[in-house]
C-alpha cells in the first residue's frame, strides 16, 4: 500500500481510503439493511490489509454506518486507523444539538476520538452562510481543544467559486472534494487539488469513479482503451489519473464486495502508481476517453447554470447531470442513488410548476420542462 502525507497534519495515510457509505445491502423486497456480516469482513480486511483511512458519515445508510464501522474497527484495529466522520447542517437545528450529535456520533463509533471531523456537503450559498453564522467552525475547535476531534474539515460537491472562498476563509485541516478525470473543469475543477496543496491542506478525494461508472465503460469507450498499447483495467486508469497529483492525500472509494477491496489494495500497492505516473500518451488517452464519454451524454447540458436559481429550487443542472451519466455509463443504479439526494432534499425534478422561467435563460435552447419530466421518470425510484 502507498502512503501519502495528510496535508500539514505529520502522519501518513493509505493512499485508498475505504468509503463506507457503498457497504453490501440485504435487499428483500421493499427492505433494504446493511449485510453487517460481510460488512465487518471487508471492513477488517482492509484494516488489516493497509487501509488505515475508513470514511463515514451521520447520514450514511439511513445512519446505521457509523455504528457499522465502529464495531467493525472497536478494539486494536481502532488504534492504528484514521475514522473520518462528517455532520451535516440538517441534524444540529438547534445550536446544542452540535455537542449533543458528536457525543453521539463518538459513542456510535465505539471511540473517544474522532481524526478529522468534516462538515458535511457545504453547499454554495445558503449552506456556507449558515456555518458562518452559527460559528460552527468556532464549536469544532472547541472539540479540537477537548481532544474530541485531531482535525476539522468539509466536503464539497459544489462550484470553483464558493470553493476558493470557502478555502480562503479558514486554516481547513482537510478539504474532500469531488474529483474525477471527467470532473476536471466540474464541481470545484482540478484547480482546488492544487490550492489545498499550495495551503497545506489535505486533499482527499470521493467519487474517483464516478459512482462506479468510470469501471465499467460501455463497448465504445472500452474499444478506446483496447486500442492502447498499455494494458490496464478503466478503474486503473482512473485511479491513476488522480495519483498522478502529488497534492493528494487520499482516494475514497465506496467499496461494495471484499472482490472490489482486494483489486483496490493490489492497484494502489503497485510501484509505479505514483504522482507523474502519467505519460504524455497516457494523459491524450484519458482525454480521448472523456470526450467519448461526453459524446454519449444525450442532453446537451454544459452545467453553465445560466437556467438557475429556478424560483421553486429545482436544481436543474444536477438532474440533467446524473441522467446523462447514467446514458454515457448505460448504467443508471449510481445516477438514481444520487437523485435520491435531490428528492429528500426537494430539488428534484417533481419540485417543477413548469413556470418557464429557466428555459428563457438556456443558451443550449433544451426544452427543460419536457426533458426534467423525461430524466424524472428514469432517476426516481431509488431504494437505499
Ligand atoms: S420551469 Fe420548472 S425548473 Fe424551470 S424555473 Fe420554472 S419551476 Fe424551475
Ligand atoms: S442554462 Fe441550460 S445548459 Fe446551462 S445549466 Fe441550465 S439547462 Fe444546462
Amino acid at each position: 500500500m502507498q502512503y501519502r502525507d495528510y496535508g500539514k497534519l505529520g502522519f501518513k495515510v493509505s493512499a485508498l481510503g475505504m468509503g463506507c457509505m457503498r457497504l453490501p445491502m440485504i435487499i428483500d423486497g421493499g427492505n433494504a439493511e446493511v449485510d453487517r456480516k460481510k460488512a465487518f469482513e471487508m471492513i477488517r480486511y482492509a484494516a488489516d490489509n493497509g487501509v488505515n483511512y475508513f470514511d463515514t458519515a451521520y447520514g450514511y445508510h439511513r445512519t446505521m454506518s457509523e455504528s457499522i464501522v465502529g464495531e467493525a474497527l472497536e478494539g486494536e484495529r481502532r488504534k492504528r486507523v484514521k475514522i473520518v466522520t462528517k455532520q451535516p447542517l440538517f441534524a444540529m437545528p438547534a445550536q446544542a444539538d452540535i455537542r449533543k450529535n458528536l457525543e453521539n456520533t463518538l459513542k456510535k463509533l465505539r471511540t473517544d476520538y474522532i481524526d478529522v471531523y468534516l462538515i458535511h456537503n457545504i453547499n454554495p450559498g445558503a449552506s456556507w452562510e449558515e456555518v458562518k453564522r452559527r460559528n460552527l467552525i468556532g464549536e469544532w475547535e472547541k472539540f479540537k481543544s477537548e481532544g474530541l476531534i485531531g482535525a476539522i474539515g468539509f466536503s464539497y460537491h459544489g462550484n470553483e467559486q464558493c470553493f476558493v472562498d470557502i478555502l480562503d476563509h479558514y486554516d481547513w485541516d482537510m478539504a474532500q472534494i469531488q474529483q474525477n478525470f471527467m470532473d476536471i473543469e466540474a464541481q470545484a475543477t482540478e484547480r482546488a487539488i492544487k490550492r489545498c496543496g499550495k495551503k497545506g491542506c489535505a486533499c482527499v478525494i470521493m467519487e474517483p469513479l464516478r459512482g462506479g461508472g468510470l469501471a465499467t465503460p460501455p463497448p465504445s469507450v472500452k474499444a478506446i482503451y483496447d486500442a492502447y498499447p498499455v494494458k490496464r483495467s478503466a478503474a486503473d486508469w482512473a485511479f491513476r489519473h488522480l495519483l498522478d497529483y502529488p497534492e493528494v492525500s487520499c482516494i475514497l472509494s465506496g467499496m461494495s464486495t471484499l472482490e472490489q477491496i482486494k483489486d483496490n489494495i493490489r492497484l494502489f500497492s503497485a510501484d509505479d502508481a505514483k504522482p507523474g505516473c502519467l505519460s504524455v500518451a497516457d494523459k491524450d488517452l484519458l482525454s480521448r476517453v472523456r470526450d467519448h464519454y461526453t459524446a454519449l451524454r444525450s442532453i446537451p447540458c454544459t452545467g453553465c447554470r445560466y437556467c438557475m436559481p429556478c424560483p421553486n429550487n429545482v436544481d436543474i443542472p444536477n438532474t440533467f447531470s446524473l441522467y446523462n451519466d447514467g446514458a454515457s455509463f448505460e448504467n443508471f443504479d449510481q445516477p438514481r442513488r444520487g437523485y435520491s439526494f435531490a428528492v429528500k432534499a426537494q430539488t428534484d425534478a417533481s419540485q417543477c410548476v413548469e413556470c418557464g422561467q429557466c428555459e428563457e435563460k438556456c443558451p443550449q435552447k433544451i426544452n427543460v420542462i419536457e426533458t426534467l419530466k423525461t430524466a424524472h421518470k428514469t432517476l426516481q425510484g431509488w431504494v437505499e
